[in-house]
């Protein structure tokens, strides 16, 4: 088996590039090469590519296949691998940590290492970045925002009237989404490598074989500690007839070129909830099935409910409490049939999006080997420090198959880095995580819901303010939803806080500090918050726990 110490490492100028298929050609060109381990472009606009060859590998060679492509290339750097000399560890390892998946739990892990002053290998299959960036957060925010000014120009909330937007340019719109992710990608994760000279960036898939071993690409090494950060991928339930359907999950519905005239989509929480709220807005009718009783269904009931009558004013249809039991596609139409209050009940759309949850990438992972345990969902078991049942293994991000989020994630990523590295013994802390759903209105909450509350055995003030109070709200002629906090008698503290109004993940931080820090009431009724500002809402519901509101001047004093 080769070994780290024979790879050369090979920076090239590439001419001919014009879209992302041609960056994915380069790529296969590069790797017919004799000798060519691994071949990377990031992205077709950089006009570079990166090989990883095992020994000496002949520039013609790789010009000579370039060219048969239809692409230019010269050689501009040739250097043995980086990070290839490690630094002994103990563990007898060519590096001192290697993190398995480039997403952002992975880059985490691996800067962290880096200003720990130890060398690195981050190892990832398909696109650098992995989730957030590519098909995940960055690119269905974006096109959450280009529908929300679409929808904002039919409306003029100031005269009260409703007039058409006009057509939507969807390909236009798909177009700049796929730029902000490329500049995005660029910017936040390969130009960022470029700045840790102890990060060795390895493409391939990552396999564990035995105690500390990692075979990457058929090169075995054995690093130090290992930070697993694999993600997570679309789930679909085994529902009858739907793994026969070309139904979409949430990567497929970020790119759809052609707009449906109907969509149903299966799953009421986050990532259904905000798709289907964009393609309502760009003119498909859209139905939402739920499974459980009602959308949104780990916030409070008044928030759910709340979110389903402004969905279903902007036209949607939402579903809840169907238990699906048959999927069928013909003559380009999908029908679900299920049952609802023990009734059948059937739904047709020409498409189908399925946003059921995600499920870890831990399968041939080799974890049985390395004797890594995982629970029943396939995610990794780690400890309160995110160490795994082998001591030399941490892991971080959604491979944990809880609270995924992209700052989770990174969050995670650093501690398992720095406890693996250090042995701080820093413990993960899941007590605050803020969510938010970015529908329009946003749902944005931390803590505990009211119901969980009563559960834990608090004895609970809550406090719901309607936005109809709130100046901010009545100044921008837009008063939907409310700012419900929920106190803990005994203590003064803060819970929790459950926000459902336009843009509330601006406002959630103010409650995220609260909690975490357990600031009482007292302490934040003492503190100033800027008028006309959505967070003054904050100190009004809790202000209104003891006063009429209605009864202030102009703002929360
Ligand atoms: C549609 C959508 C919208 C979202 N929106 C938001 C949002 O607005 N805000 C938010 O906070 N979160 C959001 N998320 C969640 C967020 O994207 C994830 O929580 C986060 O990206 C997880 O990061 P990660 O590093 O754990 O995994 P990933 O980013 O998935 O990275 C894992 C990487 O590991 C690689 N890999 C897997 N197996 C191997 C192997 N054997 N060897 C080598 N590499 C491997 C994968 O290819 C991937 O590159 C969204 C997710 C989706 C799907």
């Amino acid at each position: 088996m080769e070994k780290p110490e024979d790879l050369q490492e090979l920076e090239l100028d590439v001419r001919g590039m014009t879209c992302d298929s041609c960056a994915v050609h380069v790529e296969n060109a590069l790797r017919r090469v004799p000798g060519v381990r691994q071949a990377t472009v990031p992205g077709w606009k950089s006009g570079r590519a990166s090989v990883v060859a095992g020994g000496e590998i002949d520039p013609a060679a790789l010009r000579a296949s370039m060219a048969e492509a239809g692409y230019t290339a010269a050689v501009r750097t040739a250097r043995p691998a980086r990070g290839r000399q490690g630094k002994d560890n103990g563990g007898g390892g060519d590096f001192d940590l290697m993190v398995i998946g480039h997403g952002s739990a992975g880059f985490a892990a691996a800067i962290k290492a880096a200003e720990l002053g130890r060398t690195v290998a981050l190892v990832g299959e398909g696109t650098v970045g992995g989730t957030c960036v590519n098909i995940g957060c960055v690119p269905s925010k974006t096109l959450i925002r280009s529908l929300e000014q679409h929808h904002l120009a039919g409306q003029n909330r100031f005269r009260g009237v409703h007039t058409s937007a006009g057509p939507i340019h969807w390909p236009q719109v798909l177009d700049h989404k796929d730029e902000l992710v490329n500049d995005m990608r660029r910017a936040k994760y390969l130009d960022v490598l470029d700045g840790y000279p102890q990060i060795t960036h390895i493409q391939g898939r990552a396999l564990l074989t035995g105690g500390n071993r990692v075979e990457v690409n058929g090169v075995s090494f054995a690093p130090g500690k290992i930070v697993i950060a694999t993600g997570g991928r679309p789930w679909a339930p085994p529902i009858p007839g739907l793994a026969n359907t070309p139904h979409l999950d949430s990567t497929s519905a970020l790119e759809l070129r052609e707009l449906p005239r109907s969509m149903i989509v299966l799953g009421g929480n986050a990532v259904g909830l905000e798709l289907a709220q964009v393609y309502a807005r760009a003119g498909v009718y859209v139905t939402v099935l739920e499974l459980l009783p009602r959308i949104a269904p780990f916030e409070d009931e008044d928030v759910s409910a709340g979110l389903t009558g402004y969905l279903e004013d902007e036209g949607l249809r939402i579903v809840a409490g169907l238990q699906t039991d048959h999927v069928e596609w013909r003559g380009g139409r999908f029908t679900l049939t299920g049952t609802k209050n023990e009734a059948e009940v059937s739904f047709e759309a020409e498409q189908l999006l399925v946003a059921t949850g995600r499920r870890p990438n831990t399968e041939g992972l080799g974890l049985e080997q390395a004797g890594v345990e995982r629970g029943r969902r396939g995610e990794i078991i780690v400890d309160d420090q995110l160490q795994t049942s082998n001591p030399d293994i941490y892991a971080a991000g959604d491979v944990l198959g809880r609270d995924m989020f992209v700052y989770v994630a990174a969050y995670g990523g650093t501690l398992a880095a720095e406890n693996a590295l250090a042995g701080v013994g820093r413990v993960y802390d899941a007590s605050y995580i803020p969510r938010i759903t970015f529908t329009d209105p946003q749902i944005a909450s931390a803590g505990l819901t009211e119901a969980q509350a009563l559960q834990q055995g608090h004895e609970v003030k809550v406090s719901r303010l309607p936005m109809e109070v709130l100046p901010r709200a009545l100044a921008a002629r837009d008063t939907r939803g409310f700012i419900k906090l929920v106190v803990d008698v005994a203590s003064d503290r803060l819970l929790g806080a459950h926000i459902l109004v336009p843009e509330a993940g601006e406002i959630i931080q103010t409650a995220v500090l609260a909690i975490r820090f357990g600031l009482t009431v007292s302490d934040l009724r003492g503190t100033m918050f800027p008028y006309l500002t959505n967070a003054e809402g904050l100190k009004l519901a809790l202000l209104a726990l003891e006063k009429d509101v209605a009864m202030l001047s102009c703002c929360a004093g």
